[in-house]
């Protein structure tokens, strides 16, 4: 299947995090929308992988995900090396995306920065004839970088996502076993915090301020991006 979009993440919530308001937005504009989650988030404190596997997939029938993987890659161990590179590309191949999202580098996350450049190397690799995977060679011609817990400069652009906010927050919620629960009786972490569930809408009101709108999703590209006219 070909889809128009491929977003990426080191671990299953990365992507409701860093961009789930435009995923949920590309979706309602009739773009169709795959998730590779690079990881099964196998070193998180809390949850197991069958149980994040599980909560993935709620997430993504909640964002109307059309497909979504998982590469199967070390949690905590997430490297550009050319087994994994050799890994990504047949992901790359199948989806067949014009555009990729993956996380953004400079982040304090090893993984989050180590899976940027990983991205950006298996995506240039997946478009040449010669490495073999019984597949037709693809690139994805765009890639933007988003950062799944804050953002570590400006952006290049900024979202509209005003009208998406709420089915982000769902999709997050839908990673229950991560994330702030009253009743919960697994053991705290930074992301199962109350201020780290109260960040997530200040994050988004933040970057939605900085346009004039409700709510944002920062994200960053290597260079120009290209506009028909100017932004309103
Ligand atoms: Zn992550």
């Amino acid at each position: 299947m070909s889809v128009d979009v491929l977003a990426i993440g080191a671990h299953p919530d990365d992507v409701e995090l860093g961009v789930g308001g435009l995923l949920h937005k590309l979706v309602s504009r009739g773009k169709s929308v795959a998730v590779l989650d690079l990881t099964q988030g196998e070193l998180g404190t809390r949850g197991t992988p069958e149980q994040r596997l599980r909560e993935a997939q709620e997430a993504s029938r909640l964002l109307g995900i059309a497909a979504r993987d998982n590469a199967g890659l070390p949690d905590g161990a997430i490297a550009n090396t050319a087994e994994q590179q050799r890994r990504l590309i047949p992901f790359i191949r199948e989806y067949r995306p014009q555009v990729i999202l993956a996380p953004m580098s400079v982040d304090r996350h090893p993984d989050h920065h180590a899976a940027h450049r990983l991205v950006l190397d298996a995506n240039y690799l997946a478009g040449l004839e010669r490495i073999d995977t019984g597949q037709a060679r693809h690139r994805a011609t765009h890639l933007y970088y988003y950062h799944p817990y804050a953002e570590s400069a400006m952006p290049t652009f900024i979202v509209d996502i005003s009208e998406h906010f709420e089915a982000k927050m769902a999709a997050v919620r839908a990673h229950e076993s991560q994330f702030y629960n009253p009743n919960g009786t697994e053991p705290e972490t930074y992301i199962s915090s109350k201020a780290f569930w109260e960040s997530i809408e200040k994050r988004a009101a933040y970057w939605g301020s900085r346009i004039n709108a409700a709510y944002g999703e920062a994200l960053y590209a290597d260079g120009p991006v290209r506009l028909d006219l100017l932004p309103e």
